[in-house]
């Protein structure tokens, strides 16, 4: 309680003062933001997961960046020439970032980086945790009986009932954990259509949308293939192909010569020798990018923090004032070399 106090305290007298002096204080090649979906919709593969910002929230965000500091392109990041700059960034290549969030960015004349599932473009396949939240709709809607469904299945697995969507949210992340089946199992008998829902629905960005977006001067990112969490993957063959492989896609699409690369989740768990080793025998593969906000890592590693939180009460106005002190005063109170 009282570390949850002063925290709060913390960020309040942080906001006191401008954060460009924090950047002074505690200089970077770059702050990263990372977002991935704006909609003014409940969008039923997302919004069991994380709540997520409205347009007009996102555009907040946008009029207070360009007010308080440089926004800078992937290119401009790769120069290092404007240390502190914000580079913005969406991760999950969702269809949103075509038709929401890229007529906001042109109308503001602001770049960004998209970093995308490369086996759900043009909607061949939905992520694991898409379907979860598709799941979980179905039980919001199916009421006792999709209730009991949803439980005997976390039964089965030997899975804690009231905790399953946590549960099965954790173990996804693992190409091995044989969570895709119990999951494939769960969407059959709640009737989530999920091949329906993606001939209809259309969630994720498009092959042609991807091009255009890079036409219009945006960089495109891999992202691996279907989104496993890398530390938690088995074998460095395996975290290479999925690396250079989402970036070979990419390139294809684009014919950007270098193509950046953002870890699902996190990069905690991959040596960054071995990452050194990727990026030297794949000249293709450009920055990696990971989540630890303001955290210093590897020369070749960008961090970002998240984004995503709406503003309190719904309001529209930007709340990433209060999410980068937040950050500078994590990073001010993080022992030196705690993780
Ligand atoms: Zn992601």
């Amino acid at each position: 309680m009282r570390a949850i106090f002063s925290r709060r305290a913390g960020t309040y007298l942080m906001r006191l003062l401008p954060l460009q002096v924090y950047g002074r204080l505690l200089p970077r090649e770059v702050v990263g933001l990372c977002y991935h979906v704006v909609s003014d919709r409940g969008l039923p593969h997302v919004r069991h997961l994380y709540p997520y910002k409205t347009p007009e929230q996102f555009e907040a965000d946008l009029v207070y960046l360009k007010r308080s500091f440089r926004v800078a392109s992937y290119a401009e990041l790769v120069e290092g020439r404007d240390p502190n700059a914000v580079h913005l960034s969406f991760d999950d290549g969702y269809a949103e970032c075509f038709s929401v969030v890229r007529p906001l960015l042109l109308k503001h004349g602001l770049p960004c980086t998209f970093f995308i599932n490369t086996d759900v473009l043009d909607n061949r396949r939905m992520l694991a945790f898409n379907r979860v939240s598709l799941c979980l709709d179905a039980v919001e809607r199916g009421g006792a009986d999709a209730a009991r469904v949803m439980a005997g299945t976390a039964r089965e697995a030997g899975a804690p009932v009231d905790a399953f969507a946590t549960w099965i949210r954790a173990r996804i992340r693992d190409p091995d954990s044989g969570a895709e089946e119990l999951l494939d199992r769960l969407c059959a008998r709640l009737g989530v259509d999920v091949e329906g829902f993606l001939a209809n629905e259309r969630p994720y960005l498009t092959t042609a949308q991807v091009r255009q977006m890079a036409d219009e001067g945006f960089t495109m990112g891999g992202h691996t293939r279907m989104h496993w969490h890398m530390g938690s993957t088995r074998g460095e063959d395996r975290i290479e192909r999925e690396i250079v492989e989402s970036c070979r896609v990419v390139a294809e699409i684009t014919g950007d010569e270098r193509v950046p690369f953002a870890f699902p989740y996190d990069a905690e768990g991959v040596d960054r020798a071995f990452l050194a080793r990727v990026l030297e025998r794949n000249p293709r593969v450009g920055r990696l990018f990971g989540t630890g906000s303001l955290r210093i890592d590897a020369p070749f590693m960008v961090n970002r923090m998240l984004a995503d939180s709406p503003p309190a009460l719904g309001r529209a106005r930007s709340n990433l004032p209060g999410i980068l002190s937040g950050a500078y005063l994590d990073e001010f109170l993080r022992p030196a070399g705690a993780p």
